[in-house]
Protein backbone atom coordinates (compact mmCIF):
# COMPACT_ATOMS: atom_id res chain seq x y z
CA UNK A 1 0.00 0.00 0.00
CA UNK A 2 1.58 3.68 -1.36
CA UNK A 3 0.26 6.88 -0.62
CA UNK A 4 3.30 8.56 -2.46
CA UNK A 5 2.45 11.47 -3.99
CA UNK A 6 -0.70 11.48 -2.22
CA UNK A 7 -1.61 14.92 -0.18
CA UNK A 8 -3.67 14.47 3.01
CA UNK A 9 -5.54 16.68 5.02
CA UNK A 10 -6.32 15.34 8.73
CA UNK A 11 -8.54 17.55 10.50
CA UNK A 12 -7.69 17.52 14.73
CA UNK A 13 -4.61 16.14 13.25
CA UNK A 14 -2.74 17.18 16.06
CA UNK A 15 -3.92 14.95 18.70
CA UNK A 16 -5.52 11.31 20.02
CA UNK A 17 -6.45 9.40 16.92
CA UNK A 18 -6.02 12.61 14.38
CA UNK A 19 -2.29 12.26 15.23
CA UNK A 20 -1.95 8.34 14.82
CA UNK A 21 -3.86 9.03 11.49
CA UNK A 22 -1.47 11.65 10.56
CA UNK A 23 1.63 9.44 11.30
CA UNK A 24 0.23 6.56 9.51
CA UNK A 25 -0.36 8.38 6.25
CA UNK A 26 2.83 9.79 6.20
CA UNK A 27 4.55 6.18 6.57
CA UNK A 28 3.12 5.12 4.04
CA UNK A 29 4.24 8.33 1.78
CA UNK A 30 1.20 10.93 2.08
CA UNK A 31 2.21 14.78 2.66
CA UNK A 32 0.02 15.43 5.48
CA UNK A 33 -1.53 18.48 6.60
CA UNK A 34 -2.16 17.93 10.20
CA UNK A 35 -5.13 20.53 11.52
CA UNK A 36 -5.58 21.98 14.96
CA UNK A 37 -7.12 25.11 16.18
CA UNK A 38 -5.68 26.13 19.18
CA UNK A 39 -3.35 23.76 21.01
CA UNK A 40 0.19 24.59 18.43
CA UNK A 41 2.47 22.42 20.43
CA UNK A 42 0.91 19.15 19.84
CA UNK A 43 0.76 20.05 16.02
CA UNK A 44 4.16 21.02 15.97
CA UNK A 45 5.50 18.04 18.04
CA UNK A 46 3.33 15.66 15.46
CA UNK A 47 4.96 17.24 12.02
CA UNK A 48 8.54 16.71 14.01
CA UNK A 49 7.23 13.08 14.87
CA UNK A 50 6.42 12.82 11.39
CA UNK A 51 9.38 14.17 10.13
CA UNK A 52 11.82 12.35 12.15
CA UNK A 53 10.80 9.23 10.57
CA UNK A 54 11.21 10.93 6.97
CA UNK A 55 7.78 11.54 6.55
CA UNK A 56 6.53 14.95 4.97
CA UNK A 57 3.83 17.22 6.88
CA UNK A 58 2.99 20.83 7.93
CA UNK A 59 0.67 22.10 10.69
CA UNK A 60 -2.31 24.30 9.36
CA UNK A 61 -4.38 26.13 11.73
CA UNK A 62 -8.10 26.54 10.89
CA UNK A 63 -11.83 26.02 12.99
CA UNK A 64 -13.29 23.49 11.09
CA UNK A 65 -17.20 24.97 12.28
CA UNK A 66 -16.00 28.43 10.79
CA UNK A 67 -16.80 28.25 7.03
CA UNK A 68 -14.84 31.01 5.67
CA UNK A 69 -11.71 29.57 7.71
CA UNK A 70 -11.94 26.58 6.16
CA UNK A 71 -12.61 27.84 2.50
CA UNK A 72 -9.35 30.06 2.63
CA UNK A 73 -7.74 27.09 4.18
CA UNK A 74 -8.17 24.95 1.82
CA UNK A 75 -7.71 27.24 -0.58
CA UNK A 76 -4.42 27.83 0.77
CA UNK A 77 -3.49 24.15 1.16
CA UNK A 78 -4.71 23.88 -2.53
CA UNK A 79 -2.18 26.65 -3.79
CA UNK A 80 0.48 25.24 -1.59
CA UNK A 81 0.56 21.69 -2.71
CA UNK A 82 -1.52 21.71 -5.59
CA UNK A 83 -4.26 19.35 -4.80
CA UNK A 84 -5.70 17.50 -2.11
CA UNK A 85 -6.44 13.79 -2.39
CA UNK A 86 -7.44 12.56 1.27
CA UNK A 87 -9.19 14.28 3.39
CA UNK A 88 -9.80 12.99 6.87
CA UNK A 89 -12.98 14.22 9.14
CA UNK A 90 -11.49 13.88 12.43
CA UNK A 91 -11.66 16.74 14.44
CA UNK A 92 -14.50 16.47 17.16
CA UNK A 93 -15.68 17.77 20.61
CA UNK A 94 -17.69 16.43 23.78
CA UNK A 95 -19.66 18.67 25.79
CA UNK A 96 -22.11 15.62 27.43
CA UNK A 97 -24.98 16.47 29.87
CA UNK A 98 -28.42 15.19 29.60
CA UNK A 99 -30.89 16.24 27.68
CA UNK A 100 -33.30 17.77 30.11
CA UNK A 101 -30.34 20.53 31.02
CA UNK A 102 -28.65 20.72 28.28
CA UNK A 103 -27.79 24.45 27.30
CA UNK A 104 -28.29 25.55 23.50
CA UNK A 105 -24.81 26.02 23.39
CA UNK A 106 -23.52 22.87 24.04
CA UNK A 107 -26.06 21.51 21.30
CA UNK A 108 -24.40 24.00 18.89
CA UNK A 109 -20.77 23.82 19.96
CA UNK A 110 -20.73 19.80 19.24
CA UNK A 111 -23.03 20.03 15.90
CA UNK A 112 -20.61 22.93 14.60
CA UNK A 113 -17.74 21.27 14.89
CA UNK A 114 -18.20 17.89 14.64
CA UNK A 115 -21.29 17.75 11.79
CA UNK A 116 -21.28 21.43 10.07
CA UNK A 117 -16.98 21.32 10.47
CA UNK A 118 -17.45 17.74 8.36
CA UNK A 119 -19.37 19.59 5.74
CA UNK A 120 -17.44 22.24 5.45
CA UNK A 121 -14.20 20.57 4.89
CA UNK A 122 -16.28 18.21 2.33
CA UNK A 123 -17.61 20.74 0.43
CA UNK A 124 -14.20 22.23 0.09
CA UNK A 125 -12.36 19.18 -1.14
CA UNK A 126 -15.13 18.15 -3.67
CA UNK A 127 -14.74 19.87 -6.66
CA UNK A 128 -10.85 19.64 -6.75
CA UNK A 129 -11.34 15.48 -6.44
CA UNK A 130 -13.66 15.79 -8.41
CA UNK A 131 -11.97 17.52 -11.15
CA UNK A 132 -8.74 14.76 -10.49
CA UNK A 133 -11.12 12.15 -10.64
CA UNK A 134 -9.73 10.60 -7.72
CA UNK A 135 -10.13 11.47 -3.94
CA UNK A 136 -10.51 9.84 -0.82
CA UNK A 137 -12.80 11.49 2.13
CA UNK A 138 -12.68 9.15 5.52
CA UNK A 139 -15.17 10.55 8.25
CA UNK A 140 -14.73 9.46 12.42
CA UNK A 141 -18.04 9.08 13.48
CA UNK A 142 -18.69 6.68 16.40
CA UNK A 143 -20.64 3.90 17.91
CA UNK A 144 -22.36 7.01 19.73
CA UNK A 145 -23.64 7.55 15.98
CA UNK A 146 -25.22 3.67 15.73
CA UNK A 147 -26.12 3.06 18.79
CA UNK A 148 -26.91 6.66 21.30
CA UNK A 149 -25.45 7.18 24.89
CA UNK A 150 -27.42 8.45 27.90
CA UNK A 151 -25.97 12.46 28.05
CA UNK A 152 -24.62 12.63 24.60
CA UNK A 153 -27.83 13.39 22.51
CA UNK A 154 -25.71 16.96 20.78
CA UNK A 155 -22.65 14.09 20.29
CA UNK A 156 -25.18 11.11 19.09
CA UNK A 157 -27.25 13.40 16.75
CA UNK A 158 -23.71 14.72 14.88
CA UNK A 159 -22.35 11.22 15.06
CA UNK A 160 -25.37 9.86 13.44
CA UNK A 161 -25.74 13.15 10.94
CA UNK A 162 -22.09 11.99 9.63
CA UNK A 163 -23.34 8.85 8.53
CA UNK A 164 -26.24 10.03 6.70
CA UNK A 165 -24.29 13.07 4.78
CA UNK A 166 -21.11 10.44 4.31
CA UNK A 167 -24.20 7.87 2.17
CA UNK A 168 -25.51 11.20 0.42
CA UNK A 169 -22.03 12.67 -0.57
CA UNK A 170 -21.09 8.88 -1.28
CA UNK A 171 -23.36 8.69 -3.93
CA UNK A 172 -22.95 12.39 -5.46
CA UNK A 173 -19.28 11.61 -6.04
CA UNK A 174 -19.15 8.01 -7.09
CA UNK A 175 -18.92 8.44 -10.99
CA UNK A 176 -15.61 10.86 -10.06
CA UNK A 177 -13.48 8.17 -8.65
CA UNK A 178 -14.08 9.94 -5.15
CA UNK A 179 -15.14 7.13 -2.53
CA UNK A 180 -16.63 8.78 0.64
CA UNK A 181 -16.46 6.55 3.79
CA UNK A 182 -16.78 6.66 7.67
CA UNK A 183 -14.78 4.54 10.94
CA UNK A 184 -16.83 4.17 13.78
CA UNK A 185 -14.71 4.12 16.79
CA UNK A 186 -15.96 2.38 20.30
CA UNK A 187 -13.73 3.82 23.01
CA UNK A 188 -10.81 4.88 22.19
CA UNK A 189 -7.74 5.71 24.82
CA UNK A 190 -7.27 9.59 24.34
CA UNK A 191 -7.49 12.60 25.92
CA UNK A 192 -11.36 12.43 25.08
CA UNK A 193 -11.85 9.45 27.54
CA UNK A 194 -8.85 9.72 29.78
CA UNK A 195 -11.07 12.03 32.20
CA UNK A 196 -13.72 9.70 32.09
CA UNK A 197 -14.94 8.69 35.77
CA UNK A 198 -13.31 5.06 36.93
CA UNK A 199 -16.96 3.70 37.55
CA UNK A 200 -17.78 5.29 34.11
CA UNK A 201 -14.90 3.65 32.70
CA UNK A 202 -16.06 0.08 34.56
CA UNK A 203 -19.05 -0.02 32.88
CA UNK A 204 -17.49 0.58 29.49
CA UNK A 205 -15.39 -2.16 29.74
CA UNK A 206 -18.14 -4.31 30.78
CA UNK A 207 -20.01 -3.66 27.45
CA UNK A 208 -16.62 -4.35 25.12
CA UNK A 209 -16.66 -8.34 24.77
CA UNK A 210 -12.75 -7.85 24.15
CA UNK A 211 -12.93 -5.83 27.49
CA UNK A 212 -10.33 -2.72 26.63
CA UNK A 213 -10.17 0.45 25.09
CA UNK A 214 -9.22 0.75 21.81
CA UNK A 215 -6.01 2.06 20.59
CA UNK A 216 -5.45 5.68 18.07
CA UNK A 217 -3.83 3.32 16.26
CA UNK A 218 -6.54 0.27 15.62
CA UNK A 219 -8.73 3.15 13.88
CA UNK A 220 -5.47 4.43 11.91
CA UNK A 221 -5.49 1.09 10.49
CA UNK A 222 -8.90 1.02 9.25
CA UNK A 223 -8.30 4.49 7.64
CA UNK A 224 -5.26 3.56 5.80
CA UNK A 225 -7.39 0.87 4.33
CA UNK A 226 -10.04 2.93 3.04
CA UNK A 227 -7.86 5.43 1.26
CA UNK A 228 -5.63 2.88 -0.48
CA UNK A 229 -6.71 1.24 -3.85
CA UNK A 230 -7.54 -1.84 -2.23
CA UNK A 231 -10.82 0.10 -1.06
CA UNK A 232 -11.01 1.26 -4.67
CA UNK A 233 -14.83 -0.08 -4.89
CA UNK A 234 -15.67 0.43 -1.41
CA UNK A 235 -17.83 3.59 -1.17
CA UNK A 236 -20.94 5.05 1.25
CA UNK A 237 -19.38 2.50 3.78
CA UNK A 238 -18.38 2.27 7.83
CA UNK A 239 -16.08 0.25 9.27
CA UNK A 240 -17.02 -0.30 13.16
CA UNK A 241 -13.01 -0.34 15.13
CA UNK A 242 -15.49 -1.61 18.66
CA UNK A 243 -13.44 -4.48 20.04
CA UNK A 244 -17.30 -5.89 19.54
CA UNK A 245 -18.75 -3.32 21.82
CA UNK A 246 -21.77 -2.76 18.62
CA UNK A 247 -21.97 -5.05 15.89
CA UNK A 248 -24.19 -3.16 13.65
P1 LIG B 1 -8.97 14.57 21.09
O1 LIG B 1 -9.78 15.42 22.01
O2 LIG B 1 -7.84 13.77 21.61
O3 LIG B 1 -8.42 15.48 19.87
C1 LIG B 1 -9.29 16.33 19.19
C2 LIG B 1 -8.59 16.97 18.01
O4 LIG B 1 -9.55 17.77 17.29
C3 LIG B 1 -7.47 17.91 18.40
O5 LIG B 1 -6.46 17.83 17.41
C4 LIG B 1 -8.15 19.28 18.37
O6 LIG B 1 -7.24 20.35 18.12
C5 LIG B 1 -9.07 19.10 17.17
N1 LIG B 1 -10.19 20.02 17.13
C6 LIG B 1 -11.18 20.20 18.05
N2 LIG B 1 -12.04 21.16 17.65
C7 LIG B 1 -11.58 21.59 16.43
C8 LIG B 1 -12.03 22.57 15.51
N3 LIG B 1 -13.13 23.31 15.74
N4 LIG B 1 -11.32 22.76 14.37
C9 LIG B 1 -10.20 22.04 14.12
N5 LIG B 1 -9.72 21.09 14.97
C10 LIG B 1 -10.40 20.87 16.11
O7 LIG B 1 -10.05 13.64 20.35
P2 LIG B 1 -9.97 12.11 19.92
O8 LIG B 1 -8.69 11.84 19.24
O9 LIG B 1 -10.39 11.26 21.04
O10 LIG B 1 -11.16 12.06 18.85
C11 LIG B 1 -10.95 12.27 17.47
C12 LIG B 1 -12.26 11.98 16.73
O11 LIG B 1 -12.67 10.64 16.99
C13 LIG B 1 -13.43 12.86 17.17
O12 LIG B 1 -14.24 13.18 16.06
C14 LIG B 1 -14.18 11.97 18.13
O13 LIG B 1 -15.54 12.32 18.21
C15 LIG B 1 -13.98 10.62 17.48
N6 LIG B 1 -14.15 9.49 18.38
C16 LIG B 1 -13.37 9.37 19.50
C17 LIG B 1 -13.55 8.29 20.35
C18 LIG B 1 -12.73 8.09 21.58
O14 LIG B 1 -13.07 7.17 22.34
N7 LIG B 1 -11.71 8.86 21.83
C19 LIG B 1 -14.57 7.28 20.06
C20 LIG B 1 -15.33 7.51 18.86
C21 LIG B 1 -15.11 8.59 18.06
P3 LIG B 1 -6.66 21.25 19.37
O15 LIG B 1 -5.72 20.37 20.12
O16 LIG B 1 -5.99 22.41 18.68
O17 LIG B 1 -7.85 21.66 20.19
Amino acid sequence: MSLQDKVAVVTGGSRGIGRAISLKLASLGAMVVVNYVSNSDAAKETVAAIEAEGGKAVAAKFDVADSSDVQSSFKQILADHDRIDILINNAGITRDGLVARMKDNAWDDVLNTNLKGAFNCIKAVSRPMMKQRWGRIVSITSVIGFAGNAGQANYAAAKAGMVGMTRSVARELATRGVTVNGVAPGYIDTDMTRDLPDEVKEKILGEIPMNSLGTSDDVAGAVAYLVSDDARYVTGHFIHVNGGMFMG
